[in-house]
């Protein structure tokens, strides 16, 4: 867009907040106030599962506990931008159930940002975790595709929306927890292309990850189908 457009769109349209409307500078997504709120994940973290560690001062592990005892993993590395708390609830809320679709752009440049590590690691194709059929009727986007094109936009890794399927319709992750969880998405989902994933990178692109259920069973699809690695990359997750 041109100087003079853009000054007239941001006369009439500021830019705003995202999370508290209030409007903001050009170029930002948060005011000052929620930006400081806000917990983002920032070193020192487990390589691995991108938990942060508790200790952060003189922690110069690589791995937390849990990763050092697993032998083999499922998932090569885990990164998520921010910790999903009451402050960042909204965020995340706003973009899946309130039509914000405006925010998906600067999630996605908090996750670029967040996945550092996997774009150093080098990475192939960008996945979102896809919806049902009957719930993208129902919602009409998913939240998890717009944030994987901006992804892939930002990172420039191709993405692929429709390799992986959600073949199976399953209740909300939020009626359950623990093991129930894990339970509910056994055997939803299902990788159309297989030839499409074979020997590629994949990163797994959500909005939350909360027990991480959902991702780690793409990630067995992916993996059956022939994928070298799978990344999770996500805007906000459960600590
Ligand atoms: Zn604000
Ligand atoms: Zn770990």
């Amino acid at each position: 867009m041109s100087g003079i457009w853009k000054q007239l769109l941001n006369v009439f349209l500021p830019p705003r907040c995202l999370k508290c409307g209030r409007i903001v500078e050009s170029g930002a997504a948060l005011c000052p106030d929620c930006f400081n709120e806000m917990h983002f994940i920032s070193a020192p973290y487990c390589q691995c599962c991108g938990r942060p560690f508790e200790n952060a001062e003189n922690n110069t592990a690589l791995l937390c506990g849990e990763c050092l005892q697993k032998r083999r993993k499922l998932l090569r590395m885990s990164r998520a931008a921010f910790v999903y708390n009451d402050v960042s609830k909204p965020l995340v809320i706003n973009l899946k159930f309130h039509d914000k679709t405006e925010n998906a752009g600067a999630l996605a440049q908090m996750m670029y940002a967040a996945g550092h590590d996997i774009w150093q690691a080098s990475a192939d194709l960008i996945i979102p975790v896809p919806l049902h059929y009957l719930r993208l009727i129902k919602r009409r986007y998913n939240q998890a595709g717009l944030l994987a094109g901006y992804v892939s936009r930002y990172s420039g890794i191709p993405v692929n929306y429709d390799v992986l399927c959600r073949c199976r319709h399953t209740r909300p992750q939020v009626e359950f927890s623990g093991h129930a969880r894990i339970k509910n998405v056994k055997n939803a989902f299902a990788v159309r292309h297989p030839e499409k994933v074979k020997g590629k990178r994949i990163v797994l692109v959500d909005d939350v990850m909360t027990t991480g259920s959902t991702l780690r069973e793409c990630a067995v699809v992916l993996k059956k189908a022939g994928a070298k690695s799978v990344d999770t990359l996500t805007a906000a997750r459960v600590i």
